[in-house]
């Protein structure tokens, strides 16, 4: 039996070294390997991201198809790699991709799949997964008792510890064939990344429903400039129509973690929450001083955004 995180596509993404942790935290629990399979990333680099944190065992899964492949190919190969290994717990870090990816895989081999999973625990024979549900709400604890188990991690809220002393790795190839494997989806248009990502971002400043008009979110335009930073916002902005989709922060929209994160007039909903919780310092202004968002915030303005906003513009610019 072994922890197995599961990584693919074409690099390493954020969030990976997190998942490596709270495995290998679970592995050291249940006194098994923690391996890591890669499937499309290059073995060399992973070695060394490895090494850090604990690895036993590199599994690079091996196919040329593998550099540039779409989900048919990808599960095939993954489920080629558990009739081989027969691992106990594949664990992913949740993205779009491996929300896409987890429960193919474990319909094709028969595991019990969790998404939007942040806590593991071995309990009773089985794996205890605690994952949001309902829009992130409630916590609820699932017990999967099938012989290989699949979980999501949201990495958000997890904190990656390298080990102390970076270990040797054993690096192994684990040839698969999917040379018969047809795709059957072609993507014909993916969306087109411009510019820089919010997801990247060291510095976002965001507003909510509490400017009370796209022209007023202005002034987290202006803030966000002044600062070197990106701009975004909540989901009710998005639906009232003052921001483009790509700029909500959350559970719907992007996973971020910057250093700084400027919330006004937003609540602070879980949902919202999800995508700036992991940021290492927020600050919030609100005008209700029992508004959420004050729980996660380290600096706090009781105030109204539309006099407070300007004045940080004006500081921001020096
Ligand atoms: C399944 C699901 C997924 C969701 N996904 C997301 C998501 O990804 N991202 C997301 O953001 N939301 C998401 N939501 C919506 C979420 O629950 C909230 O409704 C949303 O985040 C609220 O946005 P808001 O804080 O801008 O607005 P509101 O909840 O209306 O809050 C406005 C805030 O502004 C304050 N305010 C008002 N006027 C001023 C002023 N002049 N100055 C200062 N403060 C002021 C108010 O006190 C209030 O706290 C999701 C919901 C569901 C059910």
């Amino acid at each position: 039996m072994s922890v197995v995180v599961v990584s693919f596509g074409a690099g390493i993404e954020r969030g990976t070294e997190e998942a490596l942790t709270a495995a290998r935290m679970l592995a050291a629990a249940g006194g098994q390997p923690l391996v890591w399979a890669v499937a499309g990333i290059d073995g060399a680099a992973a070695s060394g991201v490895a090494a850090r944190h604990g690895v036993a065992r590199l599994d690079v899964i091996a196919h040329p198809r593998l550099a540039d492949c779409g989900t048919d190919v990808l599960v095939e190969a993954l489920a080629q790699y558990c009739a081989q290994r027969q691992p106990g717990v594949i664990l992913f870090n949740q993205t779009a991709a491996s929300r896409l990816v987890a429960p193919r895989l474990a319909g094709r081999i028969g595991a019990a799949v969790v998404t939007n999973a942040f806590a593991l625990a071995f309990a009773d024979g089985g794996l205890e997964v605690t994952a949001t549900a309902f829009g992130g709400d409630t916590h609820v604890i699932y017990r999967l008792v099938t012989a290989t188990r699949i979980a999501c991690l949201t990495t958000t809220a997890l904190i990656a510890e390298p080990v102390a002393a970076a270990g040797p790795v054993a690096c192994e190839t684990v040839a698969v064939d999917l040379d018969a494997v047809a795709e059957r989806f072609r993507v014909t248009s993916a969306p087109r990344a411009e510019g820089p990502r919010l997801e990247d971002a060291e510095i976002i400043v965001s507003g909510g429903r509490g400017f009370g008009s796209a022209s007023n979110y202005d002034l987290v335009r202006q803030l966000a400039g002044a600062l070197g930073g990106l701009w975004g916002g909540s989901r009710a902005i998005v639906d009232d129509g003052w921001i483009d989709s790509s700029r909500q922060v959350g559970l719907t929209g992007k996973i971020t973690r910057p250093r700084l994160y400027i919330a006004a007039g937003i609540s602070g909903a879980s949902q919202h929450m999800a995508g700036c919780a992991a940021a290492r310092t927020i600050v919030a202004i609100n005008k209700d001083r029992d508004a959420a968002i004050f729980r996660y915030a380290r600096y706090g303005i009781v105030g109204d955004c539309l006099e407070v906003m300007p004045e940080l513009i004006k500081a921001a610019q020096g």
